[in-house]
Order: C-alpha cells, then structure tokens, then sequence
C-alpha cells in the first residue's frame, strides 16, 4: 500500500513540476525568428535623467562610441547604478558601493540574444545606449528589431478585444510609422519616443497571442507612399472623419494618400468619451497664449476661423483689446493649453460662458491616417487588413520589405 502511495505521490511531483516548467517558459523570445534582415529601430526609453537602475542576470558587453569594447561583465550585475560625474560628463558603474568610471559620456550595452536587461520596473531586450545630454542628464535609448519592437507597442496601442484584422491593421502602421521615423532620422541619436508623441512603447511586456499572430502574419509589411514608407499616422477615435495630412502644421503638402475622409464606424463601437465636453477660463487662455510668446493687452474673444469639410477646426482667431491674430487649431490644442487630455480633438463646437470658454467635441486625438476604432469597426464588418488600411491610406501599396 505504501508502495502505491509513494508512486502516486511521485507521479503528482512529476506532474507538478512539468507545469511548473510550462508555465515559465519564455516564450516572447521564439516570437520573433530570424532576425538577419530587420531593420534595427532606436527608441528614447528615458530622458533626463541622474541615474539608472539596472540588472542583467548574463555576462554583456560594453563598447564605446566607435563600438570598440571597454568593458566584459562576465557576471552580469544587479542593481547595479548607472551614473556620471557631472564635472568630467564620464559615466560610470556602481556595483556594492564600487564604482568604476568608464571614462566616456556615450556607451553601448550588448546583451545576448534571450537576455532581459532590466532598468528600475522595466524590461528590454536588445541592446542599451546611455549617453549623457546637453542639459548634463542621461539619456538612455533602446536599440532594437523592428519586429521585437512591435511586440512592445501593441499593447498601449491597441486591444487584445478588437478583431484580428483591426489588430493587423494596426501592426503594418505601426511598422510603417516606425519604420519612415527610423529613416528619417538615421543620423539621429534616436528615432522614437516611447510615447503617444511617437508611438507608445512599453519595452518587454506580456504578449497576447493575438498579437503575437498579428505580427507573425503580417511581418515585413509596409505601406508604402507617393515618396516611400509613408509616415502612417494614426489616432484613436477620429469624431466621424479623419483629418488630411497637411492639416497638421509641420505638413507642408496634403500628398494623396492621407485625406479627409467620411468614418462612421468609431462612433458604433462606443469608445470612451466619443463626446467630451471641457472649459477654460479666459484668463487661463490668455496666460496660456502669453506663456508661448503671444505680446498682447487683454484677451476679449476667440472665434473659429477655418473649419474643414467635416467641421473639424483648423484655426481660431483670437482678438484682443489691442489686436488680432490666427492660431492653429493643433497647436492651439497640444502647444499653448497643453490640453490633449481635456481638448480631445479639433472636431469641436465653444461657446463663451461668462468668464469661461466651453468645448463640446468628439473623438479623441488629431485625427489624420487610420481612425483605431474606426478600424475594429471595419474589422467586425469583416474588412480585411488591406482593405481597412486602403480605406484610410488611400491608394498606399503594402510591400513585403524583408521575409
Ligand atoms: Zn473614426
């Protein structure tokens, strides 16, 4: 009898253990194969910053700006800091109270393939750079594949609930955006911020497999435009109607492929705060204009100036008691109130109220390229990616840039 309980007990161990194992196993790593042809994509993951916290459990390699080796932890290191000497701008490495000054103000670390580096709560793979800025902070930016990338953006970028095709939509516009940044900037220190300013990125996060699927059938995909990889921009809930591309003021030229078009699909899938409603004071919008260099008395009125098709504001106009002028809707919106949070979108109506202005609007953010919502919207009317993205890249090619 003991015999039996003892082989049970040793078959419910075994058990236990190959799941334990399962359950570990590190399956973000297979997600991405073969990376011989993607293009490496540098995103800012920090900026301005005294000091670093960092851990990597593996022997890595540090190397200097002409990527020569200065340094082979073979140990790796934990909680290690990374900091710098204000007066020589040299960093250095601090581990149990020892520190070691590397004698430069630019540094690269390589990690191995299936390494996590971890700086505070956050996780990366790829390698790190870590550079010291004109304002004498660190700057740290995480150079990675453009695939390995995505995987970090498309959870603060869209949801694991929305249909495949919607989901897929938003992978080749990101890869794309992504992409013509990275281009764009190639002599940069960096391509990307981590943020809505960029495109979010959240490092090494846990991946649905629903993303995972969507970057697997969709890799190398771009959009390409009337001048190459188009800058795909994209925003959550367009209010009814995406907005052209040289309705943002830093776009000179409308191009073909992103226009003003009809989207009513955002709408039906309820997003959170579709219709918003907001209120400054005057006097705040008059020290907001004063703050970013407008020279006037008193603020007594504002008026829309310039709409377009579809009611989105373009410019507003803004009389004071000693003269008038014109300022953007965009920069009006993110620049001078800093209100993207409150001031949703363009596609507003206001009103004076006493000593207030109220703005009743819908959608949220500035509304040119692929509307997200939209998207799911198309996706649940069972649109496929090509045709979504089609719809609101109008007449882009998608081409197949690397297997
Ligand atoms: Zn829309």
């Amino acid at each position: 009898m003991t015999k039996y309980i003892l082989i049970i007990s040793l078959f419910i161990i075994i058990l236990l253990f190959t799941r334990i194992e399962k359950s570990h196993e590190p399956t973000y790593f297979d997600f991405i194969k073969n990376k011989k042809n993607i293009p490496l994509i540098k995103v800012l993951i920090k900026e301005k910053v005294n000091e670093l916290k960092v851990t990597i459990d593996q022997k890595f390699r540090i190397l200097n700006k002409e990527l020569i080796a200065i340094r082979d932890v073979k140990t790796g290191i934990s909680n290690g800091i990374i900091g710098f000497d204000k007066d020589s701008r040299k960093l250095y490495i601090k581990v149990n109270n020892q520190k070691d000054s590397l004698k430069v103000s630019y540094c690269k670390m390589v990690i191995p393939e299936r390494t996590i580096l971890q700086i505070g709560k956050e996780k990366y793979l790829g390698s790190v750079i870590i550079y010291v800025n004109e304002k004498n902070k660190l700057n740290v930016v995480n150079e990675l594949d453009l695939e390995t990338y995505l995987l970090g953006v498309l959870p603060g970028e869209t949801f694991s609930t929305f249909g495949i095709e919607a989901i897929k939509s938003q992978v080749v516009a990101s890869r794309t955006y992504a992409l013509s940044e990275s281009l764009k900037r190639q002599n940069k220190l960096w391509h990307l911020r981590n943020t809505t300013r960029s495109q979010v990125y959240k490092g090494m996060v846990k991946v649905h497999p629903k993303f995972k699927k969507a970057i697997e059938e969709t890799r190398g995909l771009v959009l390409q435009g009337d001048e190459g990889v188009l800058k795909a921009y994209f925003s959550s809930h367009c209010g009814g109607a995406t907005a052209s591309l040289d309705s943002l003021p830093w776009e000179k030229n409308a191009g073909t492929v992103m226009l003003s078009r009809k989207c009513p699909w955002c709408r039906k899938m309820k997003p959170k705060s579709f219709y918003w409603e907001t209120r400054f004071s005057i006097k705040k919008i008059e020290s907001a204009l004063k703050r970013q260099g407008y020279a006037f008395k008193t603020l007594k009125f504002l008026a829309i100036n310039k709409k377009d098709e579809f009611s989105r504001v373009l410019k507003l106009e803004v009389f004071c008691s000693d003269k008038k002028f014109i300022v953007d809707a965009t920069h009006f919106r993110t620049t001078i109130m800093q209100a993207t949070e409150k001031l949703r979108s363009r596609m507003f109506v206001m009103k004076k109220e006493g000593a207030y202005y109220s703005f009743k609007g819908r959608g949220w953010g500035h509304g040119v390229g692929m509307c997200q919502y939209g998207s799911q919207g198309l996706s649940k009317e069972n649109w496929g990616f090509r045709q979504i993205l089609g719809y609101y890249y109008l007449g882009a090619k998608i081409s197949k840039l690397y297997e």
